[in-house]
């Protein structure tokens, strides 16, 4: 079952620069420095219009806690929004794949939008170990998180849920304990928003004995292995959360 008619505009909200490549393909390409966009996800056509990730922070704010990052004027969430006719206010639902700095914010433009995360994804955020504690903003002294400022509006999903007929997340731990992606059906089978599980096409697809390769960043290596497992049952094409190859499509599929 579930709606055949839905399709997917990708949205390129800002350009992270001079970033190592091994930070997207573990234990490979060290020294490479590539320059990826951050990526969010609209999905046209369903009972509801559906939001996938909000997109980094500003360029200063980025370059102070996490990366060089360069964005334009038509980056901006709500600009991007009306660029293809969805006014950033008209948004009832929003999934984050998981909560990373350059996932979650723009939250502003969003006064009308239900929020869904894994309650895991939650927990962790809240209460991260050190070394994650700046991906999440959280723990650190004088800044809180973005999805603080929207209270009740912030809901919890446990595990593998359908959203809107035709969409469903799954759960996919391994980057971060709540990492989900999110399973569209198109007119050509399911179309898979993976979020950070899979951060460029060539974790996917590139390599020659066809082995997933996990990112760099990774909370539970065991866990991520069997998510990429899940990902490969699931059947249907992938859509990376950092790729620039993405941004030379305007809809999928
Ligand atoms: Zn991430």
């Amino acid at each position: 079952m579930g709606n055949k008619g839905l399709t997917i505009v990708p949205l390129d909200l800002g350009t992270v620069t001079g970033i190592d490549k091994s930070i997207f393909t573990l234990r490979e390409n060290q020294g490479v420095k590539v320059d990826v966009p951050c990526l969010a996800w609209v999905i046209k056509g369903g009972e509801k219009t559906l939001l996938v990730d909000t997109g980094p922070c500003d360029a200063q704010w980025a370059a102070r806690y996490h990366r060089p990052l360069a964005k334009r004027p038509d980056q901006e969430l709500d600009q991007a929004l009306a660029k293809i006719g969805m006014p950033a206010g008209e948004i009832e639902l929003v999934i984050f794949t998981h909560l990373h700095w350059d996932h979650c914010f723009n939250l502003e433009w969003l006064p009308a939008a239900t929020f869904f995360v894994q309650q895991s994804e939650l927990a962790y955020a809240l209460d991260p170990l050190p070394a994650d504690r700046k991906a999440y903003e959280a723990g650190l002294p004088g800044i809180q998180p973005p999805w603080q400022g929207i209270g009740d509006r912030l809901k919890t999903v446990e595990g593998d849920r359908e959203v809107i007929p035709g969409v469903r997340v799954i759960h996919l731990p391994g980057h971060t304990p709540g990492s989900q992606g999110v399973v569209v059906e198109t007119a050509q089978g399911p179309w898979v928003i993976a979020g950070d599980t899979v951060p460029l096409y060539e974790n996917w697809d590139q390599d020659e004995d066809s082995r997933k390769i996990p990112g760099g960043i990774y909370q539970n290596l065991f866990d991520y292995e069997a998510s990429l497992g899940r990902l490969i049952a699931v059947g249907g094409h992938v859509l990376p959360s950092h790729d620039p190859r993405v941004t030379e499509r305007t809809l999928f599929p």
